[in-house]
């Protein structure tokens, strides 16, 4: 699956490498390098649960439904 094609994104700017992400990611999908997180479109399934769980609210959805919700 490519990016173009895949409903998950990571800003740019904002990420503070935190880890949060690839710590709830259920494929091994995520990743953080540099302080950034990255997602490996080969492994990820677009469950949203990164997006539910950055403290910085920079995962991003292409329905804006995961990012939408509250930070728990
Ligand atoms: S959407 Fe799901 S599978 Fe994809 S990177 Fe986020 S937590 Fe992992
Ligand atoms: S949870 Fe958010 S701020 Fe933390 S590493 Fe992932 S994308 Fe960056």
């Amino acid at each position: 699956m490519t990016e173009t094609t895949h409903q998950i994104t990571v800003d740019a700017q904002g990420c503070i490498g935190c880890g949060m992400c690839a710590r709830v990611c259920p494929c091994g999908a995520m990743q953080v390098v540099d302080k950034q997180a990255v997602i490996d479109y080969t492994r990820c399934i677009s469950c949203g649960m990164c997006a539910t769980k950055c403290p910085k609210h920079v995962i991003r959805d292409a329905f804006g439904i995961f990012a939408a919700a509250p930070a728990l």
